[in-house]
């Protein structure tokens, strides 16, 4: 933080024409400014409606609406006012300059979440769902982030920290006075950080699925031309985006495009057909992208004609996606062959002999196609989870783990407790790092640099 009593403002809304532009200010002269260029007095907790005057040249800006919040209760804990404005990028743009002009500094990114931590509004996990549910793509991804913002997991590194903390302060006071305090029992030692050892296990078990489900995946859809992978693509996407055609190569370059999975969000991409031999130059370039689409892909849909059977061309293309690679196969064209699908979700196309059978003409078997993209990324774990980690969070996690570890250990063999409260204040400084006790600047600027500005 450059100033912390600079008073910073910024466009909270998208620059575009809208119904409603919102203006924040934030800092100690967040109601000074206000009451030179608003033609009422705003009154914090009051919704007040007037106009905004170019206190220069008495000019009326726009009507609308002044929100004060009296600090500490507002966002950040400083004195903020939010305008909202007619949603014109104009008028939105005078506003924040006339702002300007009477005293507040433009605000950083994620300025004023990064208030909102220093002032012990919410704690750094906090702030990082603020970017999580701005980001989300689906509606799990937003309502895990909803649960980190209200504090879930800053609940559950609190109660490990108090838990540790007060074995420590045990430790500590009986070797600061071991005539007063009695050693504590090595049992004891050893319960709490069991415990804490199995939490943060559980915790980083879910880290793939918090990633899954925070960054989104890869799916390639792979098969020989003519097997039905546009038609699955557009039967996915809910409209037509690629071309279908009975000719094969129509499909010839890749297409991809956003879709939600089960709550995972996916970039689906149609690979043009995979065929060598006699084929032109354009063609040739598809087929070198879709090799490459499959190469980048977390999860490949493997497709062929359930008219046709497996054709040796088909195993071909089938080996191209092998290498390590999630595969799911799929046989297609149910409503032709008639052919009945009883295998559902968890081992339902991980192999050859037993596809995912499906139609998109019918939809038959789309369901149950998700589900097994699904399970084959995530697994069954999601019910249990209720709140997101990111990277920054599973290294601290897994540093504590090791802490915690050590720590164990030494209980174990009874070795002097000096040695195991040194293990058990890295654990604790390592979980610090996850709610921003113990932080340095660097963390703090990576992580409010890639906010927008005005959140
Ligand atoms: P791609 O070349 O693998 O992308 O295959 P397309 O999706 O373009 O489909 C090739 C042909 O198969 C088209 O004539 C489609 O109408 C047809 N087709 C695709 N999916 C189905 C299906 O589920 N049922 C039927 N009956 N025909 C399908």
């Amino acid at each position: 933080m450059e100033n912390m009593f600079d008073t910073i403002c910024a466009i909270a809304t998208p620059l575009s024409a809208g119904s409603i532009g919102i203006i924040r200010i934030s800092g100690e002269k967040s109601f000074e400014i206000i009451s030179k260029i608003f033609d009422r007095t705003a009154k914090p907790g009051m919704i007040n409606h007037g106009w905004i005057i170019d206190n220069e040249n008495g000019q009326k800006l726009d009507e609308v609406i002044v929100l004060p919040f009296k600090n500490p209760k507002s966002f950040t804990g400083e004195d903020v006012v939010e305008i909202q404005t007619h949603g014109s990028p104009v008028i939105i743009r005078e506003i924040l300059n006339l702002i300007l002009k009477n005293g507040a500094k433009l605000a950083a990114r994620g300025e004023f979440t990064k208030r909102a931590f220093l002032n012990h509004k919410i704690d750094l996990s906090q702030a990082e769902a603020v970017l999580d549910l701005i980001n989300a793509k689906t509606s799990k991804s937003a309502s895990l982030a909803a649960n980190n913002l209200s504090g879930s997991l800053k609940k559950e590194i609190a109660d490990m920290r108090e838990t540790l903390t007060e074995i420590l302060a045990k430790i500590t006071a009986s070797l600061d006075f071991p005539e007063d305090v009695k050693e504590v029992e090595y049992d004891e030692i050893l319960s709490v950080l069991e415990k804490a050892e199995n939490k943060i296990e559980k915790i980083l078990e879910n880290a793939h699925c918090h990633n899954v489900l925070r960054e989104g995946i890869q799916i390639a859809i792979a098969g020989q031309p003519n097997v039905g992978k546009s038609s699955l693509f557009n039967t996915l996407l809910s409209y037509d985006r690629a071309i279908v055609t009975d000719i094969a190569g129509t499909t010839r370059d890749t297409i991809s495009e956003n879709i939600d999975i089960e709550g995972i969000s996916a970039t689906l991409t149609d690979t043009a057909g995979i065929r060598e031999g006699n084929i032109d130059k354009v063609e040739q370039i598809g087929v070198q992208n879709s090799k490459s689409t499959i190469d980048n892909a977390d999860i490949i849909l493997c497709l062929y004609d359930g008219v046709k059977g497996v054709q040796n061309e088909d195993r071909e293309v089938f080996e191209l996606a092998k290498t390590g690679k999630k595969c799911l196969y799929i046989e297609t064209k149910q409503d032709v062959t008639g052919k009945i699908h009883d295998t559902e979700g968890f081992n339902a196309g991980k192999t050859l002999e037993n596809p995912i059978v499906i139609s998109s003409k019918t939809m038959y078997g789309i369901e149950n196609l998700k589900k097994a993209v699904f399970f084959e990324i995530i697994g069954s774990n999601i019910e249990n989870t209720c709140f997101l980690t990111n990277q920054r969070h599973q290294e601290a996690l897994n540093k504590a783990l090791s802490h915690v570890k050590i720590a164990k250990s030494a209980a174990e063999i009874g070795e002097l407790q000096d040695l195991i409260s040194i293990d058990i204040k890295s654990a604790l400084l390592a979980l610090g790092e996850i709610s921003g006790e113990v932080v340095t600047d660097e963390v703090l600027n990576r992580i409010f640099d890639s906010f927008c500005i005005g959140k």
